[in-house]
């Protein structure tokens, strides 16, 4: 079968690999109808995330259709059409029970090397890294599904694949991200970012009730798509001197309510401390730019919080731990719990309440991945976000 695999920083290729089988009873082949390139693959393809090896096969936003399923799975069956959660829960152990389903205690076979950096590891993701499980990823012709019982969702007749493609991943966490702010009426909501997360925290900000959202980026086609697609208000933060003093004005001198980091640890940014970031980065000394995070804690208005679905990997420095101290702020983040939403919003997806496929600049099939991750990193050619089909 093609599948994308990685080789190195920027390296990509559609190589022609075995096709996965039944290993466990639990498991599930799909055969893959569309998938998708995430900010989070960029992150691979920059070369910041550990324990890749050559020829993996990358990509967790993914569906299709059943081909094959293990004696263990009963709420399956083959030909059932089916979105697939980037995470790998096992259904069965503490985390899952409590539906932390990121934090599944059982379905990262590596956690040991996590548990190491951060004392506990979450679930395993499919396509990202031997730290995270190793799974073969679904930007390919097929995948085998570990827990195929707990995850995949059952997508009804009548919904196209570009309608819930990103039931996968990237609708559920710019949900997350906008719900563990924990959102009043009347609130003002500031979204760093106006990537697809980006674009899907704003949606979900006025569906949770925020009053008015203010998103920042400096890409124009993404700026326009979070004013005319989401509408938000913007702000281009290269053309403003200071993003938390436009904040400030914007909101009548409270700042925002509160901040959501939808970028992570490849942040853009010309300040000192930015600048100090790209150094660190770049000689490894530190994992992370930091610079968004730094700038939603400063703005971020009294008693707020600061939600961050944006990825990040280790330690950072800088940290203004006095700002989230002196303001009483609550930091939220983390890897979507993505089955705590994936119905819910399927049923907005159906009501029409909300409509993912508008953020799609690029259909592209998969033999042309490895131009899609460099117009999708790149910003190339009004790139917003790109879905693959393996033909
Ligand atoms: P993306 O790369 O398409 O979007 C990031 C956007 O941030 C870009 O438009 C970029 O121009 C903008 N940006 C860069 N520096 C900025 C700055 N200083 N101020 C404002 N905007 C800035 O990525 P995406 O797919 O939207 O993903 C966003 C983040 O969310 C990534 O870190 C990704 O890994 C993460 N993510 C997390 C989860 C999760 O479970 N928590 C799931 C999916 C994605
Ligand atoms: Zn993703």
């Amino acid at each position: 079968m093609d599948a994308l695999c990685w080789y190195g920083k920027e390296d990509v290729r559609v190589e022609d690999v075995p096709e996965p089988t039944i290993l466990n009873p639990r498991d599930a082949i799909v055969r893959i109808t569309t998938t998708a390139i995430c900010g989070s693959d960029l992150h691979m393809y920059d070369g910041y995330i550990a324990g890749l090896k050559p020829g993996d096969i990358l990509g967790h936003e993914f569906m299709g259709e059943i081909v094959d399923v293990g004696p263990g799975v009963k709420n399956l069956a083959v030909g059932d059409r089916v979105v697939v959660p980037f995470g790998i829960y096992c259904g069965r152990c503490e985390s899952c029970r409590r539906g932390l389903w990121a934090m599944c205690d059982n379905s990262n076979e590596n956690a040991s090397v996590v548990e190491a950096a951060y004392g506990f590891s979450g679930a395993a993701l499919f396509g990202y890294s031997h730290l995270y499980g190793g799974y073969a990823g679904g930007q390919a012709q097929f995948a085998r599904v570990p827990f195929a019982d707990v995850g995949p969702v059952k997508v009804p007749d009548g919904l196209r694949d570009e309608q819930v493609i990103f039931l996968t991943d990237i609708l559920p966490t710019g949900y997350q991200a906008a719900e563990q702010c924990g959102i009043r009426p009347g609130d003002v909501v500031a979204i760093w970012g106006c990537g697809p997360v980006g674009q899907f925290a704003i949606q979900s900000a006025y569906l949770l009730g925020a009053d008015r959202v203010i998103a920042i980026d400096r890409v124009p086609e993404r700026l326009a798509m979070a004013r005319d697609v989401s509408h938000a208000e913007t702000i281009d933060y290269s053309e403003v001197e200071d993003v938390v003093e436009a904040l400030k004005q914007l909101t009548g001198g409270r700042g925002p309510d509160h901040c959501i980091d939808a970028v992570g640890m490849e942040s853009h940014g010309t300040d000192v401390m930015a600048m100090l970031d790209k150094v660190k980065q770049t000689t490894r000394i530190q994992l992370d730019r930091a610079n968004v995070l730094r700038q939603a804690i400063q703005a971020c208005g009294k008693g707020g919080t600061v939600s961050v679905p944006g990825v990040y990997t280790g330690y950072i420095g800088l940290f203004p731990m006095g700002a989230v101290f002196g303001k009483s702020l609550t930091i939220r983040g983390g890897q979507t719990h993505m089955l705590r939403y994936m119905k819910p919003l399927m049923d907005r997806i159906m009501s029409g309440d909300l409509d993912p496929t508008k953020i799609i600049s690029h259909r592209l099939p998969l033999r042309e991945a490895p131009h899609a991750y460099r117009i999708f990193r790149d910003k190339q050619d009004h790139c917003t976000k790109v879905v693959l089909t393996p033909s």
